[in-house]
């Protein structure tokens, strides 16, 4: 069941934004000093012009003033060139230097979750938020406060300029703006929620085609393509929808925007002309005033469109920060555990609530013990695993190790105690050395290289750099064997007492696997060991075997009393030796 990632609130999203800006403050400043004064040299260009017609109507230009007008015009153009350069330079400095942050912030939550969080969340809810809303955000960032504070001075300037040439002409202006107030505020009733909404159906719609791609296999196995195909077309359907409920705002806002803006340059128009038949403005500047205000047109649409780009920005900001929300994993140190035993009492479990999978185990597992856990396919075997690896709490009961709770631990202290060895033997790319010392950042090429010849793996030898050869994707392949031993040497480095193994060997060819289980009879030693068993000869040699049955654990003890009991482990042995 999925459960999305939280998403902040408006309060955490102001304090988060001021919080940014603050710790930028240097940089910030920089920015909208350098775009005022572009801005203000971009002033310079229309009252030079208006200056020009007035003294050609007065009679009282000359060639020479008219030049050095002109000269004064280049110039003016040049320092804005110049300063628009500063200017953007540091915008895009300060836009990716805070997105470096968020996204740092980002990733290192989101390692930090507990798996149990980015399992029930899903990855697309991570990987639009690390991706989609990143952009989203990025986009904002690099161009909002500058644009914002450029076209803010720009408007103050105008209209201060127009209100000094003529009163008259700047009250028309101001009069025609707030027309676009009422549809302003339509848009942002609506339109958090609804970039929240597109945001959140997009999440959805890339975790469903991320698992239909990533089980690929599994979907044509069980011919379920009609299925995933519905599902996709139901998610496409979805995103449809609220992709068109965000155009219908953004359909709605522009259009009537932009023709509001239109309003003061044809009321002015009017005016103006009245005006000046009256002889009440000289017709430079009334061109002044007017060549002012259709400057004044382009600065406000801009500023409504950063209304509307803001608040998708904002959604986005949210759902990143959102993961601040959640728990972290904790830096202080929290209960140690004492001694090496794990106790299950009365554990229950469910993934979908109301669906038991677990119904009261009670399990002691005394240090050093080897214990198999057998039973049916579907009766909570790895259900089990995982609650003792930590990759899960109970719903009730407690698995305590070390006489803690588990949820209780740290993972950095519980992974140095037990360990969960499944088939999955991830290969990440990257050095042969960076894949080890996962398990321990501080190990000393001698230590990994030791840990590597615990488990056998000779082959290290031959590779052509050593421990820096790269592997993963675009690096040597490792095989599922040798990948395999790399996740056995992180155990070995670790070096937790208690390692739980789930069909570790399973899906490897059976030449492979007994390889592969000699390396790992390597690690096994001396530690308490609890194996889910599908192949039963690992139960013969434990020291118990336990046999769950519909989430109960219905016989327990070593392989010889239960078989000599006669029940259902018994029954299971012998149909297992008749079919092997
Ligand atoms: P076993 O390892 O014994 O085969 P599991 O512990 O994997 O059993 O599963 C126990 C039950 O829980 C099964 O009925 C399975 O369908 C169900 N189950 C396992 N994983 C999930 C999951 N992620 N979401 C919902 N149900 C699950």
């Amino acid at each position: 069941m999925s459960e999305r990632l939280p998403v902040a609130d408006r309060t955490q999203v102001r304090r988060d934004t001021t919080e940014l800006l603050r710790t930028e403050r240097g940089r910030v400043t920089r920015l909208v000093v350098l775009t005022l004064l572009a801005g203000a040299a971009g002033l310079v260009g229309p009252y030079l012009l208006g200056r020009i017609i007035d003294m050609v109507e007065d009679g009282t230009a000359t060639l020479a003033a008219v030049d050095l007008m002109a000269v004064g015009v280049v110039v003016a153009a040049c320092a804005q060139l110049v300063l628009t350069r500063y200017a953007r330079r540091s915008t895009y400095r300060f836009g990716e230097h805070v997105l470096r942050r968020l996204r740092e912030d980002f990733v290192g939550r989101a390692l930090s979750l507990p798996t149990r969080v980015v399992e029930r969340s899903g990855t697309g809810d991570l990987t639009t938020r690390a991706s989609a809303d990143v952009a989203t955000v990025g986009e904002t960032l690099r161009g909002a406060l500058p644009d914002i504070a450029l076209h803010t001075f720009q408007l103050v300037v105008l209209f201060g300029a127009i209100f000094w040439i003529s009163p008259l002409l700047g009250l028309c202006v101001v009069v025609s703006i707030p027309l676009v107030v009422p549809v302003v505020r339509w848009y942002l009733r609506r339109s958090r929620q609804a970039y929240l909404a597109e945001g959140s159906t997009l999440s959805g719609a890339l975790e469903n085609v991320s698992a239909t791609a990533e089980g690929g296999r599994t979907v044509e196995g069980l011919g379920i393509q009609g299925d995933r195909i519905e599902m996709t077309d139901r998610d496409v359907g979805l995103l449809y929808r609220a992709r068109r409920g965000t155009l219908r705002l953004r359909t709605v806002l522009f259009p009537f925007a932009e023709g509001g803006f239109m309003m003061p340059s044809a009321i002015a128009l009017l005016v103006g002309g009245v005006l000046y038949l009256n002889g009440g403005i000289a017709l430079g500047a009334l061109v002044t005033c007017l060549l002012y205000i259709e400057q004044a047109v382009n600065p406000m649409i801009r500023l409504t469109q950063w209304v509307e780009q803001i608040q998708r920005a904002t959604a986005s900001f949210a759902r990143l920060r959102g993961m601040q929300r959640l728990p972290e994993e904790s830096t202080t140190p929290g209960p140690v555990p004492e001694g090496d035993g794990i106790t299950l009492v009365d554990v229950r479990y469910a993934y979908v609530p109301g669906h038991d999978v677990l119904r009261g185990i009670d399990l002691e597992i005394r240090p050093g013990e080897r214990i198999a856990v057998v039973g049916p396919s579907g009766a909570g075997k790895t259900t089990i695993g995982r609650l003792l690896s930590g990759a899960d709490v109970p719903g009730s009961g407690r698995v305590l190790v070390g006489g803690v709770p588990v949820g209780a631990l740290s993972p950095g202290v519980l992974r140095e105690r037990v360990v969960l060895v499944d088939q999955e033997h991830h290969v990440f790319t990257g050095s042969l050395r960076e894949n080890i010392a996962i398990a321990a950042p501080d190990a000393d090429d001698t230590r990994l290289l030791a840990a590597l010849a615990a488990v056998d793996a000779g082959w290290v030898r031959d590779l052509p750099e050593g421990l820096d050869t790269a592997v993963g994707s675009g690096g040597v392949d490792l095989d599922p064997a040798r990948a395999q031993q790399v996740a056995l040497a992180r155990v070995v480095l670790l070096d937790p007492h208690t390692v739980v193994l789930d069909e570790a060997t399973s899906l490897l060819d059976p030449r492979t696997a007994r390889a592969a289980e000699r390396s790992l009879a390597a690690v096994l030693e001396g530690r308490t060991v609890i194996a889910i068993a599908h192949r039963l000869h690992t139960a013969h040699d434990a020291d118990r075997v336990a046999v769950v049955e519909g989430g109960r654990i219905t016989e327990i003890g070593p392989h010889d009393e239960l078989i000599a009991a006669g029940g259902a482990y018994a029954a299971l042995w012998a149909s297992w030796h008749g079919t092997d």
